[in-house]
């Protein structure tokens, strides 16, 4: 019989990787409006303001923009990660090692909850034993 956690525990990661994915959805809300108010000023109904703010920070503004965009990828591939997590919920595959097919342990996959194979396989592999 193939190892694997039982539906209880699966229903705790479920869960706080839907908790993680609420609070990254909500940074991403912060940082896309970050953007929105460095970036196009030009439909402001107030161009006056937007333009003496502008002037002022012109330096700093397309360096905060690359951050956000930065910081954007990087919220967005953890995101599709725990997508990819919960994928693996719904399969009946989350937490299994790819490799040895033993659990991978709780903490581990609270940490990392895409993760496929236990720190084990993954050392190994780095190695090119596997
Ligand atoms: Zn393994």
């Amino acid at each position: 019989m193939a190892k694997k956690y039982s539906n209880a525990k699966l229903k705790q990661f479920r869960k706080s990787i839907e908790k993680r994915m609420e609070e990254i959805a909500e940074d991403m809300g912060d940082i896309h409006d970050g953007i929105l108010d460095n970036g196009n000023d030009s439909e402001g109904s107030s161009q006056e303001s937007v333009f003496s703010v502008h002037m002022a920070d012109a330096g700093t503004d397309s360096f905060e923009q690359e951050k956000n965009y930065l910081l954007m990828g990087r919220e967005s591939d953890y995101y599709k990660n725990l997508e990819i997590a919960l994928d693996r919920i719904d399969d009946g595959i989350f937490g299994i090692c790819k490799i040895c097919a033993e659990l991978i342990p709780e903490e581990r996959m609270l940490e990392v909850p895409n993760a496929t194979k236990c720190v084990g396989c993954k050392e190994k592999e780095k190695l090119g034993l596997v």
